[in-house]
């Protein structure tokens, strides 16, 4: 047995096959039909798509013989595909130098006859061979060779569509990963888009809403008591000769006596309410559903409840109310409880006062 030389351009004719992804698939019944014609024509009992994988010759479709695979040495088409323009045609496999002690000849099935052609890739690379064989010998005529060539491109235009069929399947699956990551990402974007929104709504220092959280929430709390009986209340707290504290204790201390004031007025505002950091040492108290008395009441409690801070030195503020008047902007609620406040200072500090 003469075992068949591989082609020279063996590295890219393999490359080429994989490329199909067809090595080791299902059966499928265009190629099934393709090797029924292919037996039909050339009158024989056997017949097969094979392609000629590195070591073995693999059958994608072969009636009249039970097989998948053989080894590429002992395959006939292995030398068929070393001539790609020609259809190989063995008249009698066991007067030919090449086959007479192949295994297939000798053993089972028995193969006398043999015509292959060879399957051409479009770069020109033989991939493989639709073939048609018989335990008898036989003779092909120059018409049925031609017809057996003109399917075996029939057979490679079937791969070139189911080719394309498969990249369009796996760029479709791609397209569908990179929707889905996509939409992972649109997930994060619009999760750290809530981060930064709640940053933006809170002061670094004290932890507490800032200026616009605050602008937004008293919009809402005004609104929703238009009309109703019930009553807003609004405060700002001004920290007392702070700057004295920056001036003798330093600055980091001044932070540290914000920080405090900040956690104080969270848990104060936990339930009801807001306070807000307004801008350097001033903060702004929201009272909703109460009167301008019990706010009052109320900000002293905050008042005494910030000169009793355990911060090693006296701190105290100074306080303005003010009662939302029905019908004013919320600025101008904000600008009576400062003029409270001014007064609050006015009077000596450590101290709450009412706006009229
Ligand atoms: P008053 O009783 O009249 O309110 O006197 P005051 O010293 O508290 O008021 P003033 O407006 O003169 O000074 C406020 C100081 O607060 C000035 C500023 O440097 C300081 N300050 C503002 N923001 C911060 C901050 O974030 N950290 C620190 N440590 N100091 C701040
Ligand atoms: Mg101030
Ligand atoms: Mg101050």
């Amino acid at each position: 047995m003469i075992k068949p030389d591989k082609p020279a351009n063996e590295a890219h004719r393999l490359d080429a096959l994989h490329r199909y992804r067809i090595l080791d698939s299902e059966k499928e019944q265009t190629f099934e039909d393709l090797v029924t014609i292919a037996k039909a024509v050339a009158g024989t009992s056997m017949a097969a798509v094979t392609l000629i994988d590195a070591e073995r010759q693999w059958f994608k479709s072969v009636q009249g013989v039970e097989t998948a695979e053989l080894p590429r040495d002992a395959s006939m088409c292995g030398h068929a595909i070393l001539s790609p323009r020609e259809v190989m045609v063995i008249e009698d496999a066991r007067l030919d130098a090449r086959f007479h002690d192949n295994p297939i000849v000798v053993g089972a099935p028995g193969v006398r006859f043999y015509a292959g052609a060879p399957l051409i890739s479009n770069e020109g690379l033989p991939l493989g061979t639709l073939c048609v064989f018989d335990s008898q010998p036989h003779q092909l005529e120059p018409d049925r060779a031609k017809a057996l060539a003109a399917l075996s491109r029939q057979v490679m235009v079937v791969m070139e569509l189911r080719r394309f069929a498969l990249d369009i399947q796996q760029h479709m699956q791609e397209r569908d990963d990179y929707e889905r990551l996509l939409a992972d990402y649109h997930d994060v974007l619009l999760a750290q888009n809530a981060d930064l929104a709640e940053q933006s709504r809170t002061d670094a220092l004290t932890g507490l809403p800032n200026r616009r959280a605050m602008a937004m929430a008293l919009d809402a709390a005004v609104a929703d008591t238009e009309g109703q009986p019930r009553q807003t209340c609004v405060a700002l707290l001004d920290i007392d000769h702070f700057k004295r504290i920056n001036d003798f204790q330093g600055h980091a201390t001044g932070d540290r006596v914000l920080a405090e004031l900040g956690r104080l007025l969270r848990g104060q505002f936990a339930g009801a309410g807001m306070a807000a950091r307004y801008g350097g040492e001033e903060f702004v108290l929201l009272l909703p559903d109460t009167d301008l008395r019990t706010a009052e009441l109320q900000c002293d409690f905050l008042r005494m409840a910030v000169a009793d801070l355990p911060l090693g030195f006296p701190v105290t503020v100074s306080i303005g109310v003010a009662a939302h008047r029905s019908g004013d902007p919320t600025d101008r609620t904000i600008e009576r409880a400062d003029a409270a406040l001014y007064r609050a200072k006015a009077a000596g500090r450590n101290r709450v006062e009412t706006a009229g």
